[in-house]
This record gives C-alpha cells, sequence and structure tokens, in this order.
C-alpha cells in the first residue's frame, strides 16, 4: 500500500485535478507546519481546481459566445455618456432580462457604446453560466442564407435559437434583402418567448421598414421584438472621436434621428401578412 500522499496524487492525476495537484505539495507543507488544519488543506485544493475550471469554462464560453475583444461594465465610462442610467445598466446585469425571455434594445448614434454594453452583458452572461453567441445582423443574415441554401436552415435556426442570449448587432448599418429579413424574422419567431435577445441600432423603429425593404415584415419583427422588451436609448457623443469633436459636422454631433419606439402593444393575433413572403404569421 503506497503512502497516504502517494494515493492521494494518484487520485489526482486519474480525476484529472490538475490544479489541485500542483498545489498539492505547498498544501502538504503547510499543513505540516500547523498553518493551516486538515479540513482547509482539503478546501484549498478543491478552491484551487474549481478556480482553474472556472477559468477555463469561462475563457471557452467567451471564444465560442464571439465576445472578443472583451468589454466589461468596468471598463465602460458612465461619466462620458450623461444620457444613461448607470443603475438602470447595473440593473440589467444582474441578468433578470434573460431569465424572462425578453429582450434588450440599444439604440444610438455610432460610437455611443451600444456594443460594447451588449457584449458587456454578453459577458456578465457567460460568467453568470450563461450559453450567449454574438454577431451582427449581416452575418447572422449570411449565415442563415447559406445554410438556407446549402439545405441546413432548420439546423442552423435551431443552432441560433439554443443560447440563452443572442446578441445581434449593427442592426441598421446595412440594408437587408427581403430575403434575408424572411431569415431574420423566421429566428426571430423560433426565439419569441423562449430566448433572451440584445438588439443594437443606430436607426429609430419607425426606419425599420426600410431597413428591411419590407414594412410589412418589419412590423411583424417589431411585433415580436418589442412585446416583452426594454429600450435603452442613448443620445450622446461618439467616444471614439472624443479628442476630435472639432472635425465632426454640427449636424451629426448631437444625435442621430433616433424616433421614439411606438407603445409597446400586442394583439391578440399577430399582424396578417399577406404577399408572396413565407409568414407563418
Ligand atoms: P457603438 O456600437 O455604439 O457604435 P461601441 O460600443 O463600439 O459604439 O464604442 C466604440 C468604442 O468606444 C469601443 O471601443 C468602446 O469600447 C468604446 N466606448 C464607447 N463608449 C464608451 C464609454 N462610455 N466608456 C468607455 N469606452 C467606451
Ligand atoms: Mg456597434
Amino acid at each position: 500500500m503506497p503512502p497516504v500522499t502517494e494515493r492521494i496524487r494518484q487520485s489526482l492525476v486519474s480525476l484529472h485535478m490538475a490544479r489541485a495537484l500542483e498545489t498539492l505539495d505547498q498544501t502538504l507543507s503547510r499543513l505540516e507546519k500547523g498553518e493551516i488544519s486538515a479540513i482547509e488543506a482539503i478546501d484549498e485544493l478543491l478552491a484551487e481546481e474549481l478556480i482553474l475550471r472556472e477559468g477555463r469554462r469561462i475563457g471557452v464560453g467567451l471564444r465560442t459566445a464571439r465576445l472578443t475583444p472583451i468589454k466589461t461594465l468596468e471598463s465602460f465610462d458612465f461619466s462620458f455618456q450623461p444620457s444613461l442610467d448607470r443603475h438602470r445598466i447595473m440593473a440589467l446585469a444582474q441578468l433578470e432580462f434573460i431569465k424572462r425571455a425578453e429582450v434588450l434594445h440599444f439604440l444610438g448614434p455610432p460610437g455611443t457604446g451600444k456594443s460594447h454594453l451588449a457584449t458587456a452583458l454578453g459577458v456578465a452572461a457567460v460568467r453568470a453560466g450563461r450559453s450567449v453567441y454574438r454577431n451582427t445582423l449581416a452575418e447572422l443574415i449570411e449565415a442563415l442564407s447559406k445554410a438556407e441554401r446549402e439545405g441546413r436552415l432548420v439546423e442552423k435556426i435551431r443552432f441560433y435559437a439554443r443560447a440563452s442570449l443572442l446578441i445581434v448587432d449593427e442592426i441598421g448599418y446595412l440594408p437587408i434583402t427581403s430575403g434575408g429579413a424572411n431569415l431574420f424574422f423566421q429566428l426571430v419567431n423560433a426565439r419569441y418567448e423562449k430566448g433572451a435577445m440584445i438588439l443594437t441600432s443606430n436607426r429609430g423603429f419607425a426606419e425599420w421598414g426600410e431597413i428591411f425593404g419590407d414594412p410589412v415584415v418589419a412590423t411583424a419583427l417589431l411585433d415580436r421584438l418589442l412585446h416583452h422588451a426594454v429600450v435603452v436609448q442613448i443620445e450622446g457623443a461618439s467616444y471614439r472621436l472624443r479628442h476630435h469633436a472639432d472635425l465632426i459636422p454640427e449636424h451629426t454631433r448631437a444625435h442621430a434621428n433616433i424616433t421614439p419606439p411606438p407603445p409597446p402593444k400586442r394583439r391578440g393575433r399577430p399582424p396578417k401578412i399577406g404577399g408572396a413572403n413565407q409568414f407563418s404569421g
């Protein structure tokens, strides 16, 4: 029978507890010196292992969520954006909106921190053990179109529907074809009341008809995306251009034409959609 410490070492190897194995000698030495009790030694070994595993899990989660470059709420300068209520953002960082499968909209002109805040909330969600996926609307539609061409659309929508938080960045920068809008609608429908989303846009909801190239599809999208929704509107200067205020033309300086959201209303039935598109309603 090998000595106890040797057995512990072997057990840690078999259990793939690399960090605990690494710490073992040091912990045993502190135990021998009477610096810690046996129970504290067990606690120390397990805690070290847990910290390593948590770190690894978060790293993998952040990479698969495509949340790099990492942004955090700690690195967000709220004093630069006075229109933004810090307490409200901190309340959102409690992530209850994810449990409630709500949609969080960040609206505002370019450079006001919409993507930063969306990413920071995504990072907080990964840390809290949630699955997150982030992409731009253009990337999302490109991926859905590709999947459709290859006959894998159902699978792809299922993939995007799986994350507990889906972040769709940059709505409104690029025009969307009606085919693309249709695919996005199918995804939104699949997630509706099942999974949370964060959307960022530099355009007001009134302009969605133009962005998605079809007012009917835009109405159907907004119907779902504003039902259980939180709208955070940022009105301020671009952080990117904070040292170049003199170079920015006056008319683009203050705020883009973000129209206030229509009051979230919900009819008994989703809107009737006519025409050749393949909406189920
Ligand atoms: P938007 O998505 O609204 O166009 P971003 O979130 O991409 O803007 O912000 C542009 C850059 O400025 C990013 O590098 C972001 O981290 C940084 N940034 C924006 N607002 C702030 C802020 N208030 N404090 C710290 N960094 C900020
Ligand atoms: Mg952005």
